[in-house]
């Protein structure tokens, strides 16, 4: 294999149990929308309903929710976006629940007579009912087939006081209506927020990111463990002379003779351009600093001082050289990285063997 991406399950179930102590008595919804950021959502999603007693999955849209049942995932699949006519028909085929979030979509929920939750903007601005509708909408819900009720927190990982706000503000609905719903799941908290030991009402956290081992903010309270680690073969090694330019543009000049490896993994694999000059591999132990512009199939490393030759490994991603990381230095945030991973990179399943012995 010329790159791969090495999920390792026993990393996964190591982090879904921290994630467990920290959601307390609140359940888990494991969050494995955009293929479980990069992951594979069907490999994690089997994983975690014959590993652990995780109570449901998120996923964004209906397409990634029929992948699911299809593979045969049997626990409760909630759809939180994307709910247009054409899809809310699937909800019932394949037991789907959909996340309503505006009047529209609770008319024809209850029409289709499936079970669903329901989302309330409390400060997000993107999905949901505005407060102003929330009168409304408990008027609306009689009678329904309400399964749960949720927000969503855009700041819980910088403003604690705020996200306390809105869950406050959320609280004052789902008091209203639990008298009406006694089994209704209740459910905020992103992997940011779980340290937070938010509102008492809730039932379920949704967590993703924490699960797939990197942390939201620094000083996150868990001990996580990065589940993928990202490889590539180095396919050419050469000694490059005194004053020899490097890649498109020739940003980068060899100053002295320079050892130099190709490795099989660019922009086209999900490695940010951004990181052309600034970011580097691991190969055996040793980090190797990129070299000019990082190209579509191919980036160029600096081998001084390191052993390795034409066939040799580097990681380009993995515990010791982890997402949080790569983001900062890129200018992003682990999740867009990791969903980023494209479909070239095979996904290797790993760590099976360590939990059977
Ligand atoms: C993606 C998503 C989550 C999971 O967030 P993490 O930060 O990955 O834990 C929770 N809720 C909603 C609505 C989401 O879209």
């Amino acid at each position: 294999m010329l790159r791969w991406a090495e999920v390792h399950l026993d990393r996964l179930l190591y982090n879904y149990r921290q994630v467990e102590k920290l959601s307390g008595p609140k359940k888990l919804i494991a969050v494995v929308k955009a293929n479980a950021y990069g992951h594979g959502s069907v490999a994690v999603a089997r994983f975690l309903q014959e590993q652990t007693a995780v109570s449901a999955f998120a996923v964004a849209t209906y397409a990634e929710g029929v992948q699911l049942r299809e593979a045969g995932i049997q626990r409760p699949i909630i759809v939180m976006s994307s709910t247009l006519e054409e899809e809310l028909g699937r909800a019932r085929e394949f037991r789907l629940m959909p996340v309503v979030y505006d009047f529209w979509e609770l008319e024809r929920a209850k029409e289709l007579e499936v079970p669903f939750h329901v989302k309330l903007d409390t400060g997000m601005g993107r999905l949901g009912f505005l407060p102003s509708q929330w009168q409304e909408l408990l008027c609306s819900l009689r009678g329904a087939k309400l399964a749960g009720v949720m927000t969503h927190f855009p700041s819980a990982d910088e403003d604690p006081e705020f996200t306390a706000g809105q869950a406050k503000l959320f609280g004052e609905f789902v008091k209203a209506l639990k008298g009406a719903f006694p089994k209704l799941w209740v459910h905020c908290d992103n992997s940011a927020a779980l340290p937070l030991g938010l509102n008492g009402l809730f039932t379920h956290s949704r967590v993703g990111l924490a699960l797939y081992g990197s942390k939201p903010f620094g000083g996150y309270p868990a001990s996580l463990k990065q589940v993928m680690e990202v490889k590539a073969r180095i396919i050419s090694v050469k000694e490059l002379p005194p004053g020899h330019s490097v890649s498109y543009g020739r940003t980068y000049t060899t100053s002295g003779k320079e050892r130099v490896g190709v490795v099989s993994f660019g922009y086209a694999d999900g490695l940010p351009r951004s990181l052309s000059g600034r970011g580097s591999f691991i190969v055996n132990g040793r980090r190797c600093p990129i070299r000019g512009r990082v190209c579509m199939d191919m980036t160029v490393i600096s081998l001084e001082g390191v052993v390795a030759g034409k066939g040799g490994v580097a990681t380009v991603t993995g515990l010791e050289l982890p997402f949080e990381e790569l983001a900062r230095l890129a200018g992003t945030i682990p999740y867009e990285l990791m969903c980023r991973i494209s479909p070239r990179v095979e996904r290797v399943y790993r760590g099976l063997q360590s939990l059977r012995t």
